[in-house]
């Protein structure tokens, strides 16, 4: 009997993993698609300095646009674009499409903050990504000080030789580079010294419960003073209510990226969130010919 219940526990969990297997390989057949048919668009989120309320940065964030899902977060495909290593080819399409949407914001006027690109650590495998990047910023005119290359804890542990190199090249470059989710992974934080960063980006899952939960105001508290002891700057992620703003604000969080500050949008949204760059009035330079 047990022998009987045995086999039949088998089968499901036979069947469970075929459907998976299946939907997975559906899923990368449409991935390959996608790719092909260039069905991705890019939303930008803003991050706001917490003392002034200015926009200090924007991230982009990869959505799928689906003919018949509709917009499909990240979280539904990215890893699979990474394990089959499609990152490589839609990361370049990201890095081309970010950086010319900067440079049409300072076309139309605005004035410029830093953009920060989520980067797989695949991406980092290949040479070629340094001189791609370099490319990319020279043929829109952006300043190498305004691309932040935002990476998990994981990609900068990494002891893979190649990746190291890849990474040192960028920030020779003179790029700026973010560690994303900061405090989920790896506790040792002897990286930060050998790879010194400009922000740590503490992982939402600490600020959803900042007000009521001490072991997640601690830890915060605690991310926030080692940023500034290591001359850093402490982003905080997923801000979605005014209790979470406070607390950050009193501990002394430099910026802030939420729903509750601004949910990510379209190019044109966040073209209207950038402050016009100052124009100065031409006769403050021109010599007035007919002032007598
Ligand atoms: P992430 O880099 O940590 O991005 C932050 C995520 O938090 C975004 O999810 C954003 O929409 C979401 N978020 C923003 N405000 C709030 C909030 O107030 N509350 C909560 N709960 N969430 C908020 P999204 O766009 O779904 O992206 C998820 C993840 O997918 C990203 O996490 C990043 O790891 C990855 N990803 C997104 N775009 C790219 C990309 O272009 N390349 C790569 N390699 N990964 C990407
Ligand atoms: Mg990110
Ligand atoms: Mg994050
Ligand atoms: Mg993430």
């Amino acid at each position: 009997w047990s022998k009987q219940q045995g086999g039949n526990t088998y089968h499901f969990y036979q069947a469970e993993m075929n459907a998976q297997a299946v939907e997975r390989l559906k899923l990368e057949n449409e991935l390959r698609r996608a790719v092909k048919r260039k069905e991705f668009v890019l939303h930008y989120q803003p991050q706001f300095d917490l003392n002034s309320d200015a926009i200090v940065g924007v991230e982009a964030l990869l959505r799928w646009q689906h003919p018949e899902l509709g917009l499909v977060p990240p979280l539904k495909f990215i890893g699979l674009l990474e394990e089959t290593g499609m990152i490589v080819a839609v990361g370049e399409w990201i890095l081309e499409t970010a950086c010319v949407q900067l440079r049409q914001w300072r076309d139309a006027g605005r004035e410029l903050v830093p953009l920060a690109i989520n980067f797989a650590e695949r991406q980092f495998e290949s040479a070629e990504l340094v001189s791609l990047i370099s490319r990319v910023l020279q043929e829109n005119e952006i300043d190498p000080a305004l691309l932040v290359v935002e990476v998990t804890e994981s990609v900068l542990m990494d002891n893979n030789d190649a990746v190291t190199d890849v990474l040192v090249g960028l920030k020779d470059m003179g790029l700026g580079f973010a560690i994303d989710d900061f405090g989920t992974g790896y506790s040792s934080l002897g990286f930060l010294k050998n790879f010194p960063v400009n922000c740590l980006k503490i992982d939402q899952a600490f600020i959803r419960d900042i007000a009521a939960d001490a072991g997640d105001a601690a830890i915060v508290s605690t991310i926030i003073q080692m940023a500034d002891t290591l001359g850093m700057r402490s982003v905080a992620e997923g801000v979605e209510g005014p209790q979470q703003l406070e607390f950050l604000r009193t501990h002394g969080c430099h910026f802030g990226q939420g729903t509750y500050l601004s949910p990510p949008g379209d190019a044109a949204m966040i073209a209207a969130l950038l402050a016009p760059v100052a124009t100065v009035a031409p006769s403050a330079h021109e010599p007035r010919a007919n002032v007598s």
